[in-house]
């Protein structure tokens, strides 16, 4: 895609969320398309701005600062961390993010709580769940989790607001659906574990299986490559 022209591509992804919330029979708001720039120049973030779009999911925490820095006059802007978060790295996050989408042990809570400057107001959070039991070394696992909900539930500085996932790569609609049904499912029953916390958003589908996570209740779709376009090395 070198010639991307991003008024086209977002205008398209909407499109797609748009279809895929009708195909499901779900309200138009049902869903809100996330824009992940990791890798992708300020500038580009910017433009997305310029088009109306609002939220940005980044993965590598100075690659964000330094775009942030870029992009301080942008008002409003709500910044999603949704990498991998090592524990001498919580400390840039809790500051400099609106939500965390990747976090699956406790000690990365107490410290994202610890470290949140008290002005910003509660960080949101996601909690990442390994749901295609691969060999994937992120995400608690579904027996760990409501255990992990309730420690996070319990931080004055963390609002729990859901699930994320990044299942593995399958083909076909069915066969994608599978994994996010598991991590619907887990949501409800926290929903009931935990009466009091505001369990409102599925964070799941990119661009290879939007309308799966769609059909199965997404709330927030992580969008790079289709926005974006290909993204080159790096990972
Ligand atoms: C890169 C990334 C995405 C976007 O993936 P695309 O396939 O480019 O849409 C979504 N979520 C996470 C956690 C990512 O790391």
């Amino acid at each position: 895609m070198t010639d991307l022209v991003l008024s086209e591509s977002l205008a398209a992804a909407r499109t797609r969320l748009a279809d895929a919330l009708n195909a499901a029979g779900r309200p138009a708001d049902g869903a809100r398309l996330l824009a992940v720039s990791k890798t992708k120049p300020a500038a580009m973030i910017r433009e997305a701005w310029h088009l109306g779009q609002r939220e940005f999911g980044e993965n590598y925490v100075q690659e964000a600062l330094d775009k942030q820095a870029e992009l301080a006059d942008l008002d409003p802007i709500v910044w999603h961390f949704i990498g991998p978060l090592q524990s001498n790295k919580t400390r840039d996050v809790a500051g400099h993010f609106a939500w965390v989408h990747s976090v699956d042990r406790e000690k990365i809570a107490r410290r994202l709580n610890d470290q949140r400057p008290a002005a910003l107001g509660p960080l949101d959070i996601c909690l990442q769940v390994n749901i295609s039991d691969e060999a994937s070394k992120s995400g608690v696992s579904l027996e760990a989790l409501p255990a992990l909900a309730e420690a996070v539930q319990a931080l004055p500085q963390l609002r729990l607001r859901g699930l994320m996932a990044i299942p593995a790569p399958a083909e076909g609609l069915e066969d994608q659906r599978v994994p996010f049904a598991r991590l619907r499912e887990a949501l409800e029953a926290l929903r009931e574990r935990l009466p009091g916390a505001p369990l409102d958003t599925l964070s799941m589908g990119m661009t290879a299986d939007l309308e799966a996570a769609v059909l199965e209740g997404a709330t927030l779709v992580r969008l790079g490559t289709a926005i974006f376009g290909e993204r080159s090395v790096r990972e």
